[in-house]
């Protein structure tokens, strides 16, 4: 295991005009990790990820990948890194299966690329130019163009927009399997379910920043919410004294309640065990941890999307 990151950005400022895409981002990825990068739309995640591929000059800051300077040494990262592109980067009338077995033959140690054709749904499209490939289809392509190389680093953006849940999947597992493999990826999603399945660590950005950084654990924290319904203007002063310092317990509407405190199965029995003692059958008992959604709305005041 590396100590040095597989990705390091520093202060980066990219401009586009008078527009600032990227506005002094911070991010470090550690090597042999997953991190998906998440943001509502504009928020500068894909300026960021082209940055670090080399496609783009920062305006200000540094960007180190793999140790190096994504432009500068731009021919020795190369073979070390693997990239799908939102768009673009495959010439249109080529065939599929063909433009996949030629990028294999420029590394080293590629994968085996009828397994992955087949991996990735795609053993009927062999003959198929990219033109005529589905969105979905087109996709996966570029996924697989990606991860060929067995790259040490891969840069996936947005690997699953516009999927099928099947394709989505096997994406998924592909990118489970990556990682077994100490790969490090770096992904970038409006999918939180995809962050939170995938990903040892997020970093959410908003306005060319990055705002918080983490594992979604750590991000999501241990607070949760319970709500169950009861009779109208249950003694709630009663109820607090079963339950830890610190919890907070609220009747929102008339015979709604909401319990705000650490997750914790003795919390529940708390509450539940309480009710009992009150002769209250608690109906629509839920438990509710953050969801990342929460965690970006609590930074912003705004919706993730
Ligand atoms: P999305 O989730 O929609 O893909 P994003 O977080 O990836 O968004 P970017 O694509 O990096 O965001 O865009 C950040 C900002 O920079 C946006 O306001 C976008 O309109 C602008 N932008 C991006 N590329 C260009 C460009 N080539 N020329 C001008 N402005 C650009």
């Amino acid at each position: 295991m590396h100590a040095d990151p597989a990705v390091e950005v520093t202060g980066l400022v990219k401009r586009y005009g008078s527009k600032t895409a990227v506005d002094g981002l911070d991010l470090t990825i550690a090597r042999g990790t997953v991190t998906a990068v998440l943001g509502p739309n504009g928020a500068g995640k894909t300026t960021t990820v082209e940055t670090c591929e080399g496609y783009r000059r920062p305006d200000a800051g540094t960007v180190r990948v793999l140790g190096l300077d994504p432009v500068r040494h731009a021919a020795e990262l190369r073979p070390r890194i693997g990239v799908m592109l939102q768009s673009g980067g495959v010439y249109a009338g080529a065939r599929a299966v063909e433009m996949l077995k030629h990028t294999a033959k420029l590394y080293a140690d590629p994968l085996d690329v009828p397994s992955l054709v087949e991996r990735l749904g795609l053993d009927s499209c062999g003959r198929t130019t990219y033109r005529r490939l589905s969105g979905g289809q087109q996709q996966r392509l570029a996924l697989a163009m990606a991860v060929v190389g067995r790259p040490e680093l891969v840069f996936l953006d947005e690997p699953t927009a516009g999927l099928d849940p099947q394709a989505r999947r096997a994406t998924w597992d592909l990118i489970a399997d990556l990682r077994r493999d100490g790969v490090t990826v770096v992904l970038t999603t409006h999918h939180m379910d995809e962050a939170e399945h995938l990903a040892d660590d997020v970093a959410i950005v908003d306005r060319g920043r990055v705002i918080a950084h983490g594992t979604v654990d750590a991000l999501r924290g241990t607070d949760s919410t319970l709500r169950f319904d009861g009779p109208a203007g249950l003694d709630l002063g009663e109820l607090r004294k079963v339950l830890p310092d610190g919890a907070a317990v609220t009747e929102p509407t008339p015979g709604s309640y909401r319990v705000e405190a650490a997750l914790d199965a003795s919390l529940l029995a708390a509450v539940t065990g309480w009710c009992a003692g009150a002769g209250v059958m608690p109906d629509k008992l839920a438990v509710q941890r953050r969801s990342l959604e929460d965690v970006f709305l609590d930074l912003t005041g705004r919706e993730l999307r």
